[in-house]
Parts: C-alpha cells; structure tokens; sequence
C-alpha cells in the first residue's frame, strides 16, 4: 500500500474537518430529545414506553455519536503530528481508499480484520 500524498491527506484532512462539524451539530441537537421523560406528563402507559424507547435509542445513538467524535478529533491530531495515515498495529500504511470511507480508521484492514475476528 502507499504513503498518501499531500493532495489525498489534504482531501482526508477537509472530509474529517466536515465529519467534526456534523458530529457536534447533530451533538448539540440530540442532547435536547434525551433530556429526562416527565412521568408526570399524561401521555399513557404504550407512549410513555415509547417514548422511553425513544430516548434510549437516542442515547445510544448519541454514545456512539460522541465515540466517532473522538475519533475524528484524535485523527485530526495525527495528521498535525503527520502521524496520520499509519497502522497501530503493523506500521504499514493504511492505504488512501480505506481512509477515504473511514478517515479515522487506525488500523490497516488485515489489522482490522484480524482483530475482529478474535
Ligand atoms: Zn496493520
């Protein structure tokens, strides 16, 4: 696999950029539908479980949400470090089209694949 070039970092480097921005608006938005059930509230009893179905899928969506977000983050740190592009696991370049569908991919896809399977 090849080293990326400047052109193709720079590319990674505007699409983790965008990922960031997306993650923290959609962020800000879901800490709104999260916020507490009010029990009191009468609803009846399908709606209110529903309603606290909702809010858990939310949650969880938000949990993975904020999960990405550090991941992009700590992407956007490596390319300043110019430690970007590499696998943790192998040192071998992670390769440009990877990158391209998960900019904040740390591994390689062998790497990947392998530690998926254990
Ligand atoms: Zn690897």
């Amino acid at each position: 696999m090849d080293e990326l070039t400047d052109v193709q970092l720079e590319e990674l480097r505007q699409s983790l950029l965008s990922l960031r921005e997306e993650l923290q608006l959609a962020l800000s938005k879901s800490s709104e539908d999260s916020k507490p059930i009010d029990l009191d509230l009468p609803i009846g009893r399908v709606s209110r479980i529903d309603a606290i179905q909702q809010q858990k899928m939310a949650q969880a969506n938000k949990r993975s949400q904020e999960v990405r977000l550090r991941q992009i983050q700590s992407a956007l740190k490596r390319i300043e470090a110019e430690d970007y592009g590499e696998c943790k696991q192998c040192e071998d370049p992670i390769g440009f089209a990877r990158l391209k569908a998960r900019p904040e991919s740390l591994l390689c896809l062998e790497c990947q694949t392998k530690l998926e399977q254990r």
